[in-house]
């Protein structure tokens, strides 16, 4: 890219370049020109010397935009071309329009259509290098304005977007910017350091000479460096290699600038000689007035007041028509002393007068630069530290949120601990409960054949007979034991037996009601407590199950005949006692059995029990042997 540009295109740019800048003129102020001017050269990017007439929008695009500064009456009529193509360009590609518009407006000085142009490029333009691009036409374009401030706020606002943008030569671009806006604020230090940034990322071709060149301007600008030669060397090597004419005579003039602060006086004289007629060539003007002041300043210094004079006069030439303040103040000030010196009083202070008022506009620019960019600092550093406090704010909210996420937490976990508590509790009450319901059960319940033992049996008869007794209703209780029943177990066995015993529960169970109270009394003898019944209604009820019994009897082989025998006593006849009750049918079942079984019994009266019902209707014959306490 670098290598394609002759120098008489360099030139030709300059001379277009300087046409512009004095239409623009105006207030431009001291070093302001030529940043502008090699901002200039930035912007521009390769120079094709015939301009190839554009297929499609894309390339017209690139192509005007390559011109822009090479040849600028292509560039305008490229983009008028653009302007009438409108409806084919794509919505980045009409923003690069209004990019190249604004840039076109700015060049010529038409600020006010420039500005809202680039600003809404900055704002709503669709990729970063173009905003950065734009911004850096903006910030030259404010600071000819001498708007410092929003230059500075331009500036620091594209520096944070800074580490964000991938396009190098738009990153070039707002650094180049920063390390000039800086150097005139005063900043050298910063300066130089966005200048290294340059080098850093361009080790080589035209951004790397112009990083050497504004990190020189910093230093020599700034007054503090004493830099060897060979600094200068290098960067003028760097420049003079890809034909950067305009970056070296710049690089040449801080030479001299340093060689002057040296008092180094035919040094500083041989490099401004030395290239004072390529300064002219180039009609960078001014350059060419810096390198006047400079060559009056060295002259008077080694005391040759005529050529100070010639050199001084020619400055303000050249610097009162384009008001290059700085090289005007100078040169008024050298040209007041040099009348002083030969005593035209009269000419020195009508000089005088002048450097006066050149130097009050010139110092009163400078303190607004640094002003500005002291507020912008200022400003920056503000919304930092609001920042910082914002951020702490939020830390001291998160925290806090954590804090009582984990407060949620560990009372979740607390609920969920308790109530796994509370459940194992509820289940182990509710096992043992049920295992004591078993074990009542168990207790209640005769093994063999499931219903009420003895005992049992014993205390619901005694709590039904005390329902009983208070509503008078009466009750009847009947014991039954099963005839022969050792014969059962001598013929089977036990298991048959067992299982008659069971079979004769079920045979009772056929023939009870839900208020009855059923239960085994005995090895084969059982008792039924029944509830709200007369000795008639007991009597019936007991044969009734007798009859059950008798029909199970069969003559098959292997069968069992079962019978069994009744005897029944009533409330009628001896209270609610159970005691007496169980006496007095255990007394008529003993009668049962005597008068030959599979009969039922009634026990009338407690001293003569008389027989109520038999199978074979024979008449009881023994005592009663049943003397024990029911329980
Ligand atoms: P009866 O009452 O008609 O006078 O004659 P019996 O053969 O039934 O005479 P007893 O009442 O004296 O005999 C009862 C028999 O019942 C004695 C015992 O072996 C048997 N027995 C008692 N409990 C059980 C039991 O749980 N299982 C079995 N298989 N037999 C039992
Ligand atoms: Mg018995
Ligand atoms: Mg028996």
């Amino acid at each position: 890219m670098e290598g394609c540009e002759g120098r008489a295109a360099f030139v030709l740019l300059l001379a277009n370049r300087l046409g512009v800048m004095r239409i623009a003129g105006g207030k431009l102020g001291g070093y302001r020109a030529g940043a502008f001017l090699l901002f200039a050269m930035l912007a521009g990017a390769a120079v094709s010397a015939e301009p190839v007439p554009a297929e499609n929008v894309a390339q017209l695009l690139d192509d005007t935009e390559s011109v822009k500064t090479a040849d600028y009456a292509s560039f305008i009529r490229q983009l008028h071309e653009l302007e009438n193509r409108t409806s084919e360009l794509s919505e980045s590609q009409t923003w690069r329009l209004r990019y190249l518009e604004g840039w076109q407006a700015a060049y010529i000085g038409q600020n006010d259509k420039a500005k809202p142009l680039l600003e809404a490029v900055i704002k709503q333009g669709p990729d970063s290098g173009l905003r950065i691009k734009a911004t850096s036409v903006l910030i030259n374009l404010l600071g000819v304005e001498h708007h410092y401030k929003e230059a500075f706020e331009y500036l620091d606002h594209a520096l944070e977007n800074l580490p964000q943008l991938n396009d190098a030569e738009a990153r070039a671009h707002i650094l180049g910017e920063a390390s000039q806006l800086l150097t005139e604020a005063g900043q050298y230090d910063l300066a130089a350091a966005y200048a290294k940034q340059i080098i850093a990322s361009y080790p080589s071709g035209r951004y790397n000479c112009l990083g050497h060149l504004y990190e020189l301007d910093a230093a020599v600008l700034g007054g503090k460096a004493s830099l060897p030669d060979e600094v200068f060397q290098d960067a003028l090597d760097r420049c003079l290699s890809i034909h950067e004419i305009l970056p070296a005579d710049t690089i040449r003039r801080d030479m001299a600038i340093q060689a002057l602060q040296q008092n180094k006086l035919d040094k500083a004289l041989s490099v401004l000689e030395g290239h004072y007629e390529e300064v002219k060539q180039i009609s960078y003007s001014q350059l060419t007035a810096e390198y006047e002041v400079l060559l009056a300043q060295a002259y008077w210094n080694k005391g040759n007041a005529a050529l100070a004079q010639k050199y001084a006069s020619a400055t303000v030439d050249i610097a009162s028509k384009s008001d290059f303040i700085d090289p005007l103040v100078k040169a008024y000030q050298l040209l007041y002393q040099i009348e002083r010196q030969s005593g035209n009083l009269r000419d020195a202070l009508a000089y005088h007068e002048k450097y006066v008022a050149a130097d009050k506009g010139h110092l009163d620019d400078i303190r607004e630069k640094a002003l500005a960019y002291q507020v912008v600092k200022q400003q920056v550093e503000t919304k930092k530290i609001e920042l910082e406090e914002l951020n702490r704010q939020n830390q001291i909210l998160e925290l806090q949120q954590a804090l009582d996420h984990k407060a949620v937490v560990t009372s979740r976990l607390y609920i969920t601990l308790l109530l796994t508590v509370l459940a194992s509790i509820a289940f182990w009450l509710y096992r043992l409960k049920r295992s004591q319901l078993r074990f009542m059960r168990l207790a209640r319940r005769d093994g063999l054949t499931g219903i009420f033992n003895r005992q049992h049996f014993v205390e619901e008869a005694q709590q039904t007979l005390r329902y009983g007794a208070k509503s008078l209703r009466g009750a009847c209780l009947v014991l039954i034991d099963l005839d022969h029943f050792k014969d059962v177990n001598d013929t089977h066995g036990h298991v048959v037996g067992d299982s008659v015993l069971r079979q004769s529960v079920a045979i009772c169970q056929q023939h009870l009601h839900s208020s009855d109270v059923f239960g085994r009394i005995g090895g084969e003898e059982f008792g039924i407590l029944l509830p709200e019944c007369t000795i008639i209604q007991g009597l019936e009820r007991a044969e009734q199950i007798r009859l059950a019994f008798q029909a199970t009897a069969s003559d098959e082989p292997g069968s069992v005949a079962l019978t069994a025998s009744f005897g029944v006593a009533s409330t009628a006849h001896y209270g609610y006692d159970l005691r007496r009750l169980l006496l007095a049918a255990d007394s008529a079942l003993y009668r049962a059995k005597r008068d030959g079984r599979n009969r039922v019994v009634i026990s009338m009266d407690e001293q003569t029990p008389r027989a109520a019902a038999s199978a074979d209707g024979s008449k009881p014959t023994d005592a009663h042997p049943y003397a024990n306490s029911p329980e």
